[in-house]
């Protein structure tokens, strides 16, 4: 009797194993399957370069072609009216799947480190501001050469891009992915997106402590120290750490998790990504060609070179690659128009993001400065204002691909004001929650202060949507 009674008690202490959700048993799905995953990498890959090399070599389309019979039409609308939105509310949403699972170049990079050199990855990569300064420069210069327009300026943006990921992968890290970690243009705006996903990859520190030590380590291609991992900013949700040690879960977390968790770092490159880069350059990018300031500031630059005798800077003989030069579709930089856009897109994105850094600041000291909420902290709960902006900017190329094909959009402008009051709405919720509630009127005034921000962005969206 007394031995079995001893038995009755191990049964009811014994502790039960947790029932995986969907969503980890597709994160194990996902560990399970990377021979496949890496096959259908590879049709990603072909896919991928035959749409950016081939319409670069093909005449121009024609006026009366659609994107469903002209191939040039069909990849624009693939990469700049589906992918490239697609691919911001897929990271908003799923976390970094994009880059773990689809994206060519990560693939790539990966695939020549696992056959180059081996290298150690030198100090100068390692700033982390390259990321930043590579997503201000592709910005500017896709402008300069009209990315969006033509397959010459894609192949040379998109195909250099993807070459210098090769060479990188080449050259760096045995089987890793050096180039996405510290180069990659969008790796800044992505791992800013990835905050806000409802879904990551959740490490449980004491199951992994409480695991075997002879575990055999996870290839994690971005070099992510797992054990450590709170934000999913880096994560590229592969899935091949999935089921590690019995402590790594694909999960599900509220949005604002990671956001309003103090022990998740907020870097100065982060803040100055969303300020100057999401929210500054990238805003500018996407309104100059509707500006009528644009146009205004130029007439009057030409008039004043033209009664000075210096046409130079009025002259449109720059290469292709360097400023936009079609002139069978009558489009046609000059170096005045060069130059100009250089200063909107960077004189403009310091102006918003000076702006939005200085509202932050004011909100923060109103809400008592010398709180344990840090600057960087609140600043961040710009993201989803960011990426509400950042996907109704690259939604403009699909807009205008599906306009030029007929297709009626009378009722964009509800969509349109959903998704941003969504994100502007959602960052002033987490400013509220991050506010230190000394006394109420002081956390209201910042939250009024703080307002500041998501209005000043709505107008600028405003005057390109409704004004100009
Ligand atoms: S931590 Fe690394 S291995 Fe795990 S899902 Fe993220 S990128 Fe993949």
């Amino acid at each position: 009797m007394a031995d079995g009674s001893r038995h009755i008690d191990m049964i009811q202490i014994a502790p039960m194993p947790a029932p995986r959700s969907r969503l980890a048993r597709l994160g194990d799905w996902l560990a399970a399957h990377h021979v496949g995953i890496r096959r259908m990498q590879w049709a990603v890959i072909v896919s991928y370069a035959f749409l950016v090399a081939v319409p670069a070599f093909l005449p121009p389309p024609a006026d009366d072609t659609h994107l469903w019979n002209n191939l040039t039409r069909a990849a624009q609308f693939l990469f700049w009216g589906l992918w490239w939105p697609g691919v911001m509310v897929a990271t908003v949403t799923l976390g970094r799947t994009w880059c773990g699972l689809f994206c060519p170049e990560g693939s790539l990079t990966e695939w020549a480190s696992r056959h180059g050199r081996g290298g150690a990855i030198p100090r100068w990569m390692r700033w982390s501001g390259w990321p930043l300064v590579a997503f201000l420069g592709t910005t500017v210069y896709g402008q300069l050469v009209s990315v969006y327009e033509y397959p010459q300026a894609a192949l040379l943006v998109l195909g250099g891009s993807t070459l210098a990921a090769l060479a990188v992968g080449y050259f760096y890290g045995k089987g890793k992915r050096v180039w996405c970690r510290h180069l990659c243009p969008a790796n800044g705006v992505f791992a800013l997106l990835a905050k806000i996903a409802p879904m990551h990859y959740r490490v449980d520190m004491a199951a992994w402590d409480a695991a075997p030590r002879h575990t055999k380590a996870v290839d994690c291609a971005p070099l992510i120290n797992i054990r450590q991992m709170q934000s999913a900013s880096s994560c590229h949700s592969c899935g091949r750490c999935s089921g590690h040690r019995d402590a790594v879960r694909w999960s599900w977390r509220t949005p604002w998790a990671e956001l309003l968790d103090p022990s998740v770092k907020a870097s100065n490159v982060e803040v100055a990504t969303l300020l100057f880069g999401v929210l500054g350059v990238a805003t500018a990018a996407f309104q100059w060609s509707s500006s009528p300031w644009f146009v205004q500031a130029k007439l009057a630059i030409a008039s004043w070179l033209l009664d000075r005798g210096h046409d130079g800077l009025l002259q449109n003989n720059a290469p292709w690659w360097l400023l936009t030069h079609v002139p069978a579709a009558n489009d046609v930089f000059t170096w005045l128009d060069g130059g100009l856009i250089i200063a909107y897109l960077l004189g403009g994105g310091a102006l918003i993001g000076v702006a939005l850094a200085l509202i932050v600041l004011a909100a923060h000291r109103l809400a008592g400065g010398r709180t344990r909420l840090g600057f960087n902290r609140l600043a961040l709960t710009l993201v989803p204002l960011g990426a509400a902006s950042i996907i109704l900017g690259l939604s403009m190329l699909t807009i205008a691909q599906l306009k030029a094909e007929q297709v009626p959009l009378g009722w964009l402008a509800a969509p349109r004001i959903a998704l941003f009051l969504a994100g502007a709405v959602f960052s002033l919720a987490l400013a509220w929650r991050l506010l230190p509630p000394v006394t109420l009127a002081r956390r209201i005034a910042a939250s009024i202060v703080y307002a500041a921000a998501p209005t000043l962005i709505g107008a600028i969206w405003y005057l390109v949507f409704f004004v100009w």
